[in-house]
């Protein structure tokens, strides 16, 4: 907890009172419908998913049995931990029938040790069918939806291909709102034309949603992603953030966000032989470091 932004543990406090959290990543298979050709084709332009997969998680797997390896992973040191089973890979809401999508859920939710499900997907893919669905299953388990919303400029969201428009995540956020579900946005820093002005101009834009969480990140340019090969050709353009500049940035979202809405977090770190640019070498928890500290440094 810090006096300046609701964290991610802050707000798993508010939820889970007394009890330590850990999100398990799982890979259950889901595909993406900006790539099979349900709603587009290439994917974002910035995406490789074997990018954000951790090592613990293969698709060939059952879910319950990545729980299980998840929880091998990371429960040596805290045995009474409880865990958030997250559904991270692809569009976790989209190729099964709402049936079948609740009864995945419901088998995560059933691991001993499991006290809640996030599901990362996007605007588009989720029915009203399924809004009701997750809305029984938050009465048994805390449910959490993340919704990839990036930019809130659908000059952006047309450039890096995401084949949805800012009201599409407004439209999500208001029907999960409805339903009592809690919804973070997935934000990202930085993207195709856009200045930390966009960024913040976005941010606002979030922060006036009924949302429980952002979670952003800087850009980053990944090996195996048209976004590469477009930078490369010097077709498109990104801003050069410099760790301090960055850092700036987002001394000023923590100013924007208000304290009800918890930061989750600031930088991602794809393993580093994927990484073209920005080559920070650093993890999330050291920038965070930075941040307290510049942040303390302005009391
Ligand atoms: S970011 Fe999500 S929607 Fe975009 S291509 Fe990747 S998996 Fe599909």
């Amino acid at each position: 907890m810090n006096s300046w932004y609701k964290d991610f543990s802050e707000y798993m406090g508010e939820i889970f009172p007394g009890v330590k959290v850990q999100k398990l990543s799982i890979d259950a298979g889901f595909t993406c419908p900006n790539r099979d050709g349900s709603i587009g084709t290439g994917g974002c332009i910035y995406c490789n998913n074997a990018s954000f997969t951790p090592s613990y998680c293969h698709p060939g797997d059952s879910i319950e049995t990545q729980i299980e390896k998840g929880k091998a992973f990371f429960g040596r040191k805290y045995p009474e931990m409880k865990y958030l089973a997250y559904f991270q890979s692809y569009t976790n809401t989209f190729g099964k029938d709402t049936g079948s999508l609740l009864s995945l859920y419901r088998r995560a939710a059933s691991v001993e040790g499991v006290a809640g499900i996030i599901i990362g997907t996007r605007p588009d893919c989720l029915p009203d069918s399924l809004l009701s669905g997750l809305a029984d299953l938050n009465r048994d388990i805390t449910v959490i939806v993340e919704i990839g919303a990036e930019t809130s400029s659908d000059i952006t969201l047309r450039l890096i291909n995401r084949n949805h428009t800012w009201g599409r995540v407004e439209d999500a956020v208001t029907r999960l709102h409805a339903a009592e579900i809690r919804t973070g946005l997935h934000l990202i820093a930085g993207l195709p034309g856009e200045s930390p002005e966009d960024v913040l101009s976005t941010v606002r834009k979030a922060c006036a949603l009924p949302i429980e969480s952002i979670k952003m990140h800087q850009l980053q340019i990944v090996k195996g992603t048209p976004l590469l090969h477009l930078w490369e050709k010097g077709e498109i353009s990104v801003w050069p953030f410099s760790p301090e500049e960055y850092l700036e940035l987002c001394v000023r979202i923590v100013r924007t966000v208000p304290r009800h809405i918890c930061i989750e977090r600031f930088l991602a770190s794809s393993p580093p032989d994927m990484v073209v640019m920005p080559r920070w070498g650093m993890k999330n928890y050291q920038f965070t470091n930075l941040l307290h500290n510049r942040l303390r440094g302005m009391q």
